[in-house]
């Protein structure tokens, strides 16, 4: 087996089957054309390279580099082409022009392929300014907002351009950013890991809201960030809430993330996602009738990362089907998912989601237990699957063992005031919702 298909085999283990097997699994290693700092691998047709760049070649990247201490540099290029257009194939990520550690950023990801509408007409236009003048305007950049509505994209945006103008980028998640600092500590290479983080002339890490409760990662994200700001480098961060609510963060590190500019990102307005679904298409070559990308854009939640995968879906049946994508192929190709999206939301799994992200047993939600946060995480689950799920208020009232369903209806009003009242809790409760309903991921 080549190293290739060993960091695919690893990767089976992390991701769900649906994707493994959709997306994953299609890929060959090129083992001729991978170097140990360039790992290439093979696609059958544009979405689903593209929905694997996207997705997964940052964890590839990772995979190696936990095997082989190198972290290549991965590309994946569509197979038929591949004797036709090597060299100057699109879909090949140019070679850096430099040795200097960069990062690898997904080159579809860039200002030209982002649509501004209303919901990310202020941050489109501050990362704007912050390519004008890095580290001058905004630093740093914070960019905050739900899940899929463009962040990453946004600040990869920035990135690519700065990239071009031989700018030394770093992008990495917290995750990747914990591992690097751990691996580094173990192995007393830390001049490593500062060379790495701190010597690069823009810093950007995604989803800082992963950063909570990482004591010894935060005091050594505070003092890279203090050397990068002393020297006017540009940092761009994201989040899925604005500072001041990530809970777990020291507040120097709070009050540092707010010493830019913080912007937000909205949901799209229904036109913004439509254009961003045209926008889709014309990368990826599918081509749909405009009834068909109205009909999807009312179907999806705010969640652009559902596109692509809708996209990738429509197109694989078209073909084995030996079909056009019209309207109603697209609504009984989708009517399986849409039902899927519904069923796999259950009281159970509310249940479990809420316990994990609050810290409670499943069956302490479900107990008679008065302790405030077993109440307050009680609360929580029955709006969230009474909000969610078909499940009636008896139903509901059977399963969370309560005498019958005024006491449900009692607690929906409580926590509808509390939305009102409370801006801390309805982020929270919006937070979880999102994450429910974008399939539970913590
Ligand atoms: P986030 O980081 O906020 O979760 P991403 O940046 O990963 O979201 O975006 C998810 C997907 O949606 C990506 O494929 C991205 O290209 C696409 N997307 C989101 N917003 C836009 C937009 N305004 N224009 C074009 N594509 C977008
Ligand atoms: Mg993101």
């Amino acid at each position: 087996m080549t190293i290739g298909d060993s960091i695919l085999k690893q990767l089976k283990q992390e991701i769900n089957e649906v994707e493994y097997n959709r997306y994953i699994k299609q890929l060959s290693f090129c083992t001729e054309n991978s170097k140990t700092d360039y790992a290439l691998f093979l696609a059958p047709n544009p979405l689903i390279a593209s929905w694997v760049r996207t997705k997964y070649s940052e964890k590839i990247a990772h995979l190696f580099e936990i095997k082989t201490s190198i972290k290549p540099q991965v590309a994946i290029e569509i197979k038929s082409k591949k004797q036709t257009n090597s060299k100057n194939s699109e879909n090949i990520i140019s070679a850096p022009a430099h040795n200097t550690q960069q990062s690898l950023l997904n080159p579809a990801y860039t200002f030209e392929n982002y649509v501004v509408g209303s919901s990310n007409q202020f941050a489109f236009s501050a990362a704007q300014s912050v390519c004008d003048k890095p580290g001058e305007a905004y630093n740093p950049l914070f960019i905050y907002g739900g899940v899929g509505l463009g962040k990453t994209h946004l600040m990869q945006a920035v990135g690519n351009r700065l990239q071009t103008q031989g700018k030394t980028i770093i992008f990495s998640s917290v995750e990747q950013f914990v591992n690097d600092f751990t691996r580094h500590l173990r192995n007393q290479t830390m001049d490593r890991f500062k060379d790495k983080y701190r010597k690069c002339d823009v810093l950007m890490i995604d989803d800082v809201q992963f950063l909570s409760g990482k004591t010894q990662t935060q005091e050594e994200f505070f003092h890279t960030f203090e050397v990068l700001k002393s020297e006017n480098k540009q940092i761009i961060l994201t989040s899925d809430k604005q500072p001041k609510q990530i809970a777990g963060i020291e507040d120097r590190l709070i009050s540092r993330f707010e010493w830019g500019l913080v912007t937000d990102i909205q949901p799209p307005e229904l036109e913004t996602k439509i254009a961003i679904i045209n926008k889709k298409c014309e990368i990826n070559r599918v081509d749909i009738s405009k009834e068909v990308i109205d009909y999807i854009a009312t179907i999806i939640d705010n969640n652009a990362r559902e596109i692509e995968g809708i996209l990738s879906k429509l197109h694989a049946y078209a073909k084995l089907m030996n079909q056009t994508i019209t309207l109603e192929f697209t609504k009984n190709v989708l009517k399986e998912q849409l039902k899927e999206k519904r069923e796999n939301i259950t009281i159970e799994s509310i249940v479990k989601f809420v316990s994990k992200e609050l810290n409670v047993k499943p069956s302490e939600i479900k107990s008679k237990n008065r302790s405030k946060n077993i109440v307050y995480a009680r609360r929580v689950s029955i709006y969230l699957a009474r909000s969610l799920t078909q499940n009636t208020m008896p139903q509901l009232a059977q399963y969370f063992g309560m005498k019958d369903h005024t006491t449900i209806s009692h607690t929906m009003k409580k926590i509808n005031e509390l939305i009102k009242s409370d801006e801390n809790f309805k982020v929270k409760i919006d937070e979880l919702n999102n994450k429910i309903s974008a399939g539970g991921q913590t």
